[in-house]
């Protein structure tokens, strides 16, 4: 009976979750070995040589019940989708006449960092350079899934590992927000590092696309920062992993982007996403050992040239 309900697994959307309103979704998981012959609403879906699999599929508002059959065993997937927003009528003040939009919503920085850099590393030996690492996600948060459910929060934390070994052969000191699976306050995550006064901080994860978007056609890696005290950073670190990735996985260029733990004026700081693991492909490539190996070390190559970097001509 077991082997029956192992024939196909599902790791996104999660049995019972609740998706925002759609018209299509991703659909991804993994078959038992040797398993090809697999229907998702009726559809061929092509299995890979690992058994993951991803497809696209038409929703309804409601409940979804989607049919897998796999190896001629059919599985019911159930899941929520929200019906479509209600137009919202125009916003009036007391005498009726149209109000302006609301303003945008303002980003704070992260409240422990100060207002003004600390001074840039050059000149200091690397056993004065203070780098942390901050392995996105941890413990109940997995972060996104590969199809086989292979949770990204472990793909950062190897990553990462990588990374502080790398940087320690170079001679850096190197802390991480998380050495294992635990959880962390998403804007906790740096305080540490700006209580220690550390020279740069780095965030990494593996992307996942949108929900509507098709996993297969988004593949590619960048680093995000959110003022030019972090872009100076991320420009170098996403250079040398264009460099070592060339013609596997494309580059989108460092990136402007409000995340929580980007947001320091005082710590240059910045977040990578690795790669997608959403896809059979992309899943694969984060089990695979050399190829960690490498973009780690091509992450600490990109981060000890930002240490000795010159200071930028003022525009
Ligand atoms: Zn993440």
């Amino acid at each position: 009976m077991i082997a029956l309900l192992l024939a196909v697994s599902v790791a996104f959307p999660g049995a019972g979750a609740k998706l925002p309103h759609l018209e299509r979704c991703y659909m991804s998981g993994a078959c038992e070995r040797g398993v090809t012959n697999l229907t998702v609403q009726g559809r061929a879906v092509d299995v890979y040589r690992t058994g993951g699999w991803v497809t696209m599929l038409d929703l309804v508002p409601g409940t979804n019940t989607i049919e897998l059959v796999a190896g001629g065993v059919a599985t019911n997937h159930v899941f929520f989708v929200e019906p479509p927003p209600q137009p919202q009528p125009p916003r009036v003040d007391a005498d009726g006449d149209p109000l302006p939009p609301p303003k945008p919503r303002v980003y704070e920085k992260l409240d422990y960092a100060a207002d003004s850099p600390r001074p840039h590393p050059r000149g200091k030996t690397p056993a004065e350079t203070l780098i942390y690492l901050d392995p996105g996600h941890g413990g109940s948060d997995t972060g996104t899934l590969s199809p086989h459910a292979f949770p990204e929060k472990d793909a950062n934390l190897r990553v990462a590992r990588e990374v502080r070994k790398a940087l320690e052969a170079k001679g850096y000191r190197v802390k991480m927000t998380r050495d294992s699976d635990v959880a962390l306050v998403l804007t906790e995550r740096a305080r540490a590092a700006h209580a220690e006064g550390a020279d740069a901080f780095v965030s990494i994860h593996h992307n996942a696309p949108g929900f509507g978007s098709d996993p297969r056609t988004v593949r590619y890696h960048t680093v995000y920062s959110w003022n030019p005290l972090g872009a100076a950073l991320a420009a170098k670190i996403n250079a040398r992993m264009a460099e070592a990735l060339d013609g596997d996985i494309p580059s989108k260029g460092p990136l402007h982007a409000n995340f929580a733990v980007t947001r320091s004026p005082e710590v240059p700081s910045v977040l990578i996403e690795v790669d997608f693991i959403t896809t059979p492909e992309g899943e694969e490539a984060c089990w695979n050992v050399a190829r960690r190996r490498f973009i780690g070390r091509a992450i600490a190559d990109g981060i000890a040239d930002w240490c000795v970097s010159e200071v930028p001509p003022r525009p």
